[in-house]
């Protein structure tokens, strides 16, 4: 790239990616910007179980950068970074050759962690990505649709039982989701749905552990009123995955349960670009994110940003959600415009405004500011809210893209 001005590069079109990009885009900064992302799409995670059951579909929950950036001056590279030379500035990528830069912002995310228990990688699905949200639904169909015309009852049963391991709140979304809609696509097949199975099993002894109480017993009181209630295997440690199989241990005696679907979704482990990055020991939490300064800077490298799931602030203690995620995208933003105007940057402010759970097709619970508890219907049109009817199919317009996220989804999430 033979520019005379050094781009500022964003690697991760995450939400913390994408909306760095979107907001530098929208205050005239005076460099060039250049996006990278592994993926030509962007995934809006809180709304991947509505894709996985089509009650939404691509261009609203993972809709094309290109489309998102149009008319945005932002450059982006599909590729995926392979190292980051911190000392000559460059990132290296697998197809783009080396590229320099004069600021950085690492919004890389995290990866499914699977704390080395046997077999859990290799025989469980993951639910992080669109892809893993298709090869699920692909594979659940399949499921419905063997058991059909097997005779053997056990046989059968194997294919309509769904183990989903971890219970925060991936686990019991998905669990919620999947026992409304996993009957609706048998009954379509012309199955007999009360033979179908959904298991929890979570190692601590309550479900959603970092939730308000009555956010818990909401949700734990919506997983039993599904037309498939959700079984819960509370205080299970999961020693190891075989294929259709689950072994755990409760009370020191190890139990096994078998199911032709196991998902996994607790655990999360450091992105290996952030990982390979040479820095000491004090520069990165237990889990290895990196250490950020209250401007998100990274310490002793004003020229390097990063927010999101693969960061930790000094300053204040954030969960790693989409939530915390956007609002440290619009903070680094406006840092590198005051950078780039010699001004100095500002403490990025987040502000967590309460959690919403999809707790089936027209359920779902929210905990708002802390205060106010709202359930079933409200609850579910508060979540998707009115972005069904003003979304704009497809995003053409940046503006509306821009807009789209931040007043119709972001608020409700
Ligand atoms: C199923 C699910 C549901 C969720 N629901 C909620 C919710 O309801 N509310 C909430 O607030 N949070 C939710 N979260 C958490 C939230 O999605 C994350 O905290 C948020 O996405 C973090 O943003 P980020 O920008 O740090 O990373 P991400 O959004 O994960 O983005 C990282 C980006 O980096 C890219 N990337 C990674 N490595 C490379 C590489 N080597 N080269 C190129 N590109 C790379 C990835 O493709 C990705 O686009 C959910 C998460 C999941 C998995």
């Amino acid at each position: 790239m033979n520019n005379s001005i050094k781009p500022t590069i964003i690697l991760g079109g995450g939400f913390v990616g994408l909306f760095t990009a979107l907001h530098l885009s929208q205050q005239n900064y005076p460099a060039p910007v250049i996006l990278i992302d592994r993926q030509e799409r962007f995934v809006f995670k809180p709304l991947l179980y509505d894709y996985l059951t089509e009650e939404m579909n691509d261009s609203q929950v993972n809709p094309l950068y290109e489309k998102l950036l149009e008319g945005s001056g932002v450059e982006f590279i599909r590729d995926t970074v392979q190292k980051i030379d911190l000392d000559k500035k460059r990132v290296e990528l697998a197809n783009n050759g080396s590229i320099a830069y004069k600021y950085l912002v690492l919004a890389l995310g995290s990866q499914t962690g699977y704390f080395g228990i046997e077999g859990a990688k290799e025989h469980t699905l993951p639910f992080r990505t669109r892809e893993n949200a298709i090869a699920l639904k692909n594979h659940l169909q399949n499921c419905l649709k063997r058991s059909l015309s097997i005779e053997d009852f056990q046989e059968r049963q194997q294919l309509l039982t769904v183990i989903i391991v971890g219970a925060g709140a991936t686990g019991v979304e998905l669990a919620g989701t999947l026992a409304d809609v996993l009957p609706q696509w048998y009954i379509k097949q012309g199955g007999n749905f009360e033979q179908i199975r959904l298991i929890l099993i979570n190692r601590g002894s309550q479900i959603l552990s970092s939730a308000s109480e009555r956010l818990r017993h909401a949700a734990q009181t919506a997983l039993q009123q599904l037309p498939v209630p959700v079984e819960l295997e509370m205080d299970a440690s999961v020693t190891a995955v075989r294929p259709q199989q689950v072994e755990f241990e409760r009370n020191g005696q190890k139990q096994t349960l078998a199911a032709a679907t196991i998902v996994w979704t607790t655990g999360t482990t450091v992105n290996p670009v952030i990982k390979s990055l040479p820095l000491a020991d004090g520069y990165r939490d237990k889990k290895g994110r990196l250490k950020v300064l209250s401007s998100l800077q990274l310490i002793d490298r004003p020229e390097i940003f990063a927010g999101g799931d693969c960061a930790v602030s000094w300053y204040e203690s954030l969960p790693p959600t989409a939530q915390a995620a956007y609002q440290q995208g619009a903070a680094i933003a406006q840092n590198l415009v005051s950078l780039s105007a010699e001004r100095v940057p500002d403490i990025a402010r987040v502000q967590i405004r309460g959690t919403t759970l999809k707790l089936g097709l027209n359920e779902a619970a929210a905990d708002l500011f802390d205060r106010l508890l709202v359930t079933g219907k409200s609850a579910h049109l508060l979540r998707q809210g009115r972005y069904l009817t003003t979304l704009p199919t497809p995003v053409r317009d940046f503006k509306a893209a821009t807009q789209w996220l931040s007043e119709e989804v972001l608020e409700s999430i």
